[in-house]
């Protein structure tokens, strides 16, 4: 991303802040330390802030306090206001150690969205202001999550939604960089908490990082991976608590392959429903999963086997959902039990979705067979597998998947 702003010897830099990063007066003004730091180099910053930690779910039990199911819109106005809170406090602290700064609204910032309410999509930003800002010598600070409607309405972008604010300006602004400052120092090849092998990667790749965001290694917001994966946007994965490098996130490169795994995560949140003895016809799983689709339930895997039993043809159908879906998946199996025909639906909620990530498995083989043996060591037992290109999921028992990721890490990362 080089641009014409190099010849002047600065650089562009987007940062974002994340509720963590700015929970607290105490973090805020680290915040605007940092930010000085950069400044003093010359470079030019925009800052893009998140709801300080727990604002945004505390003003959603606010609202859930005046009514169950408030309108999108109000929904909207009321979360707009836990990043607006942080935009003035980051831009005091930075007017406290003597810089200039401004802070902006998403709508300010030119952060142009559809109207589709509490997950809008930013159709383009329209940087004038932030550049003119810039230009004046201030550090910009933007709301991060929120934008606004072409009628002016404002919106906000899905939960996490700062991250896409991030890299979405980034992209218009052609930043230099943008670093995404967090609570951990990067993307780590497991769960620290859980694998104490676990490394900090230096770099990831887009897919990479989508397909370890998607199970549960909730680092970033996927929308806004996909978004810079789409855009070119490089960024970085850093901490705000200390100076360390972080995690480079790009386009993948070819030396990227040489790593057969770049890491392991489990998903504690899904549920495995099964359909016992369902026939064996044509349409069925078409009417099946259409019916959970309508009712807006996301299935991950699925799996069908043939069912030995006398009588007509059957088959036993497996499904993953997410957990909170359960009561609704019931429902709407119950529902198609009669036009159907299956003899039962069993529900297992103490599964775990255990899955190794790398681009390194499109030019190394037996990726699988490693990954089966290492589980079959452990006496763990795979109820469920699905592959990608570049990802190998397997369900097992939720008991056995804490040890079953420490072993697979172990296989593969140490
Ligand atoms: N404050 C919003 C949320 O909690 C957006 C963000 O943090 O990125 O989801
Ligand atoms: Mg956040």
């Amino acid at each position: 991303m080089a641009n014409a702003r190099q010849s002047n010897f600065m650089a562009l830099i987007v940062q974002k802040y994340g509720g963590s990063s700015v929970g607290n007066p105490e973090r805020i003004k680290n915040v605007a330390k940092r930010v000085a730091k950069y400044r003093a180099k010359g470079d030019q910053i925009v800052v893009v802030v998140s709801a300080m930690s727990g604002v945004t779910d505390n003003l959603i039990k606010l609202a859930k306090e005046i009514m169950p199911l408030p309108t999108e819109r109000e929904m909207d106005m009321l979360l707009a206001t836990g990043e607006q809170t942080t935009i003035a406090l980051t831009a005091m602290a930075l007017h406290s150690l003597d810089l200039k700064a401004v802070s902006l609204t998403g709508s300010q910032a030119g952060i142009v969205t559809d109207d589709v309410h509490t997950k809008a999509k930013i159709q383009h930003i329209a940087p004038k202001q932030v550049h003119a800002l810039l230009d004046a010598g201030n550090v910009v600070i933007v709301a991060g999550f929120q934008g606004q409607t072409s009628a002016g309405h404002i919106t906000t972008l899905g939960r996490g939604g700062s991250d896409l604010t991030a890299i979405a300006l980034a992209a218009a602004l052609k930043a230099d960089l943008c670093q995404i400052y967090t609570d951990v120092d990067g993307v780590y090849t497991a769960d620290p908490r859980i694998v104490p092998g676990a490394r900090k990667l230096d770099e990831i790749s887009y897919d990479e990082m989508l397909e370890l965001a998607s199970l549960g290694a909730k680092v970033m917001q996927s929308r806004s991976v996909e978004f810079a994966k789409n855009f070119g946007v490089i960024f970085e994965v850093r901490s705000s608590l200390n100076d360390n490098p972080g995690t480079i996130v790009k386009e993948e490169t070819k030396n990227m392959e040489d790593v057969v795994i770049r890491g392991v995560s489990l998903d504690k949140h899904q549920a495995k429903v099964t359909l016992v003895a369902v026939p064996d016809q044509p349409g069925v799983a078409a009417r099946i999963f259409k019916a959970l689709g309508d009712a807006s339930i996301n299935v991950d895997m699925i799996v069908q086997n043939i069912s030995h039993g006398a009588g007509k043809p059957a088959t036993d159908l497996s499904f993953t959902i997410d957990k909170p879906d359960l009561l609704k998946t019931r429902k709407v199996i119950d529902g198609f039990k009669a036009e159907i025909g299956y003899r039962e639906a069993i529900a297992d909620e103490n599964i775990g979705k255990l899955s190794i990530v790398g681009v390194g498995m499109r030019s190394h083989s037996g990726v699988a067979a490693k990954m089966f043996e290492t589980l079959a060591r452990e006496g763990v037992n795979i109820e469920m597998i699905s592959t990608s290109e570049i990802k190998i999921s397997v369900v097992i028992e939720l008991t056995k998947g804490e040890q079953a990721m420490k072993a697979v890490h172990a296989a593969f990362l140490e």
